[in-house]
């Protein structure tokens, strides 16, 4: 048997963030990045708290959460004696939110109820909706998914306003890393038509949408449509998990820094090429899902041949309006940084928690031809 559920509760459309103004009586940590501080995001949230509640911001939440501030915002939440969590940010501030608030009921105060809200300010991860968490141990290189329903926020709030800040850059990355979402709850060997539903919706907003945003960041339609577009696609990621792709770039993330959604998108070619595997078998489950996707954004995919060499194209065609880097060699990375942790990412991808969803079983070599094709420009 199989449960569904979706606990999160969704606020979105005009005045979303108003709903803010019901709490009282709440301590309310508040767990964000210095942009969104300096940005009055974090302003934009506060005023509609009450005056009732006591509020503490924590805002050195940095890209890629290393477990040091983890183990500061732990400290800080329950010297402040916090009831309430809004996490305010991207990915990275989401991400550190649910792992305090874990570690902080798995063992600080065990008997502790805290609210969790989660506030996206970038349209990628999907993280308010997931039960997800990236954490980076910057001195190993290593990042650490947590997967555990406990982090799943009570509630999300979906306003597109505060994503108009984001420059061109984090809107392409951000948004290239919900199209890699879909894609692989798609092909995911934990699929079935749920995630199905949601992963197709999820990337035909990307599609509509993506260029749009990036040439006009004040567009606000399509800003709330790619907003849609990242929490479906995390409510999608979140029934069927991920894949190779997601495995190889928290792997080559820690290693290489290079931004998550960026990263995802130089390897996401070769990825489809290596899942498809047409020269095994070209009518296999794999391929004829991806002609599916090709076929719901108008490609022509009349054979798994032509479908998955026509969605590559699309997407590598993509790629370079959006004005993306086309392999770790143009994104700056040297060779021989490359060639020194070729080996260690791919092991750690191997043994990342997403990889396991991979709808093809690769081997250590095949992570190291996958990396490899995807260091000079395809
Ligand atoms: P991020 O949170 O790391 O933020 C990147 C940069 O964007 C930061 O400098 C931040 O200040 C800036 N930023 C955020 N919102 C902005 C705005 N509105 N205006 C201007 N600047 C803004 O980026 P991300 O891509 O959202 O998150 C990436 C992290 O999420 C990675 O650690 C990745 O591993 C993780 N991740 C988590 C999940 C999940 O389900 N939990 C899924 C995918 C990725």
């Amino acid at each position: 048997m199989e449960k569904i559920r979706f606990s999160t509760e969704i606020w979105t459309g005009d005045a979303a963030l108003q709903g803010l103004s019901n709490f009282s009586d709440q301590r309310v940590f508040v767990v964000t990045d210095p942009f969104m501080v300096k940005s009055g995001n974090i302003a934009a949230i506060t005023d509609q708290l009450s005056e009732k509640n006591e509020i503490q911001i924590f805002s050195d939440i940095v890209p890629d959460p290393p477990i040091t501030k983890i183990t500061l915002g732990i400290e800080a939440l329950n010297k402040f004696k916090a009831t309430m969590i809004v996490a305010v940010g991207g990915g990275s501030a989401i991400d550190a939110a649910k792992a305090m608030k874990f570690f902080t009921q798995r063992i600080v105060k065990p008997q502790a109820e805290i609210t969790f809200i989660a506030i996206p300010t970038t349209s990628g991860t999907g993280s308010e909706v997931t039960n997800f968490s990236v954490i980076t141990n910057s001195e190993a290189g290593v990042k650490y998914p947590l997967v555990t329903d406990a982090i799943l926020p009570q509630i999300a709030i979906l306003d597109a306003d505060l994503v108009k800040t984001a420059p061109q850059n984090i809107t392409v990355d951000t948004g290239m890393d919900v199209l890699t979402h879909c894609l692989e709850a798609y092909v995911s060997i934990n699929a079935n038509d749920f995630s199905d539903a949601l992963a197709e919706k999820a990337f035909q907003l990307v599609f509509e949408n993506i260029e749009r945003v990036s040439k006009d960041g004040s567009d606000i339609t399509a800003r709330q449509r790619m907003h849609n577009a990242s929490c479906i696609a995390g409510m999608a990621f979140n029934l069927a998990n991920l894949g190779l792709n997601h495995g190889i770039a928290h792997a080559a993330g820690a290693k290489l820094h290079i931004p998550h959604g960026r990263l995802n998108t130089i390897l996401l070619p070769q990825i489809i090429t290596y899942n498809a595997d047409l020269a095994r078998d070209p009518n296999n489950l794999t391929a004829q899902k991806y002609c599916n996707l090709a076929r719901l954004i108008g490609l022509s995919a009349s054979n798994p041949r032509i479908g998955i060499r026509s969605l590559t194209n699309t997407i590598i065609q993509l790629r370079r309006k959006l004005k993306m880097p086309d392999s770790f060699q143009s994104y700056g990375i040297k060779q021989e940084l490359f060639e020194k942790f070729k080996v260690d990412i791919a092991e750690a991808a191997l043994n990342d928690g997403t990889t396991a969803a991979n709808p093809r079983k690769p081997t250590k070599e095949d992570v190291i031809t996958i990396l490899e094709e995807s260091f000079t420009r395809n």
